[in-house]
């Protein structure tokens, strides 16, 4: 009976957004949560989202009806040339399987249960998935939810604040031949630490004579540095070294349409002679895996992401809107470093530009963090991660100052 149902903890994310709406003093800054904010702090609609909702709205073929199992094509399709390439020979030679699924949590999950259920490597140990320490605290969930062992690799520097190269690569390399390894193909969470296209080159050298498969999670393209071709750059290289992989893509960030859940999954095949009847047969049980959970995906924000994708006048202003979403991070990057540098707070404080995307890794302990919420009403989470989008002209002062009299306690 229930009776026997233990009390789980909240999450402490919600939690923490839960604390902040509580909080009635006019300064109170939230770092929390990993949502764009404008300068005053607002949600942003993009204005290309506005421009493709009236579209649908005028548009008299619009129903709802349900989607099919796989999602709406024209939006599948077209998030494959935004991943991939438009002129990608994986799609030209119809390597690539894709469904669309509930936001990036679903592709992640898709792939897990995928992977749980289908993935048999020579070595028995190496059905284990490896993941960043630290990662997207919700991968540890959902992978375990569907029994997927997993483990962990290096990836954060606490010295430097950057990346940990060395200890991610004696991992992967000592990790069993042919196990899974999950990478984030930009914009790394929470530490905003990403490889440069060198260490994408040796990651990639080791995992190929390690015969390992690569898992990329993709929330940020276009977010991160405002290019959807850079921020796309990784998973390009690894589908040119001819690698088999999986691919989890979410729009909740670069369209702004976090609610609306849409995303999209992939799967490609290596270029061989069975490549095309390999994609096929993956799509045939993603697609009962799809079914029996979600039946299908839900048609809103697909049709949105659609209509941009497929349009290049729209295409054109959501890269503007891209840049507008980007620029202002990076420009907050900036403020925020040479505040502190400014008021000479104890500590190197290049970390904050060298990072990238939504996160930053603050390197602010415990303790710290709980100073801040205490004294200056600013929230974020225990491990120092700020989002950056939480800052703005009008805060960046107050959080530096904040920041600069903690660290000197
Ligand atoms: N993966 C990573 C690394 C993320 O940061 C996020 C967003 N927080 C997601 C996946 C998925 O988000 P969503 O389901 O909202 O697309």
């Amino acid at each position: 009976s229930a009776e026997l149902v233990p009390q789980a903890p909240a999450d402490p994310l919600f939690g923490l957004m839960a604390a902040y709406r509580a909080d009635t003093d006019p300064k109170k800054v939230d770092l929390g949560i990993g949502a764009y904010r404008d300068n005053n702090a607002k949600p942003w609609v993009l204005p290309v989202v506005k421009l493709a909702d009236e579209i649908l709205r005028k548009d008299p073929a619009v129903n709802h009806e349900y989607l099919p199992i796989a999602g709406l094509v024209d939006f599948t399709s077209a998030s494959q040339k935004l991943i991939l390439g438009a002129s990608s020979p994986a799609i030209s030679e119809k390597r690539v399987t894709s469904l669309q699924t509930i936001s990036g949590t679903g592709a992640v999950h898709l792939g897990a249960l995928f992977l749980s259920k289908f993935y048999s490597p020579a070595i028995a140990a190496a059905k284990t998935i490896y993941v960043s320490n630290p990662t997207w605290a919700n991968h540890n969930q959902i992978f375990g939810n569907v029994s997927l062992p997993v483990k962990n690799y290096p990836y954060f520097n606490k010295e430097t604040k950057g990346l940990d190269f060395d200890g991610m690569i004696d991992s992967i390399s000592s990790a069993p031949e042919g196990s899974i390894i999950l990478l984030h193909a930009c914009a790394h969470n929470p530490t905003g630490v990403d490889p440069t296209q060198e260490q994408w080159k040796k990651i990639a050298a080791v995992m190929k004579q390690r015969c390992q498969f690569p898992f990329f999670d993709c929330a940020y393209q276009g977010f991160a540095s405002g290019s959807l071709a850079q921020d796309g750059w990784a998973i390009n290289y690894f589908v040119e070294q001819g690698f088999e992989l999986m691919i989890a893509q979410s729009y909740a960030k670069n369209f702004g349409l976090y609610g609306e859940r849409a995303g999209c999954f992939h799967f490609v095949a290596a270029p061989s002679s069975s490549a095309v009847d390999e994609a096929t047969r993956v799509g045939s049980q993603l697609a009962i895996l799809q079914r029996s959970e979600i039946s299908n995906p839900p048609a809103y924000g697909a049709r949105i992401a659609s209509l941009v994708l497929n349009d290049p006048k729209l295409f054109a202003q959501w890269e503007e809107d891209l840049r507008t979403m980007s620029g202002r991070i990076i420009e907050m990057r900036k403020a925020l470093r040479s505040k502190l540098e400014e008021l000479k707070t104890p500590g190197t404080w290049n970390h904050i530009t060298d990072q990238i995307g939504m996160f930053s890794f603050t390197g602010l302990s415990e303790k710290q963090v709980g100073q801040l919420r205490e004294k200056f009403h600013i929230y974020m989470t225990k491990n120092g991660r700020i989002s950056m989008a939480g800052l703005n002209t009008g805060n960046v002062e107050y959080f530096a100052k904040a920041v600069d009299s903690v660290v000197r306690e």
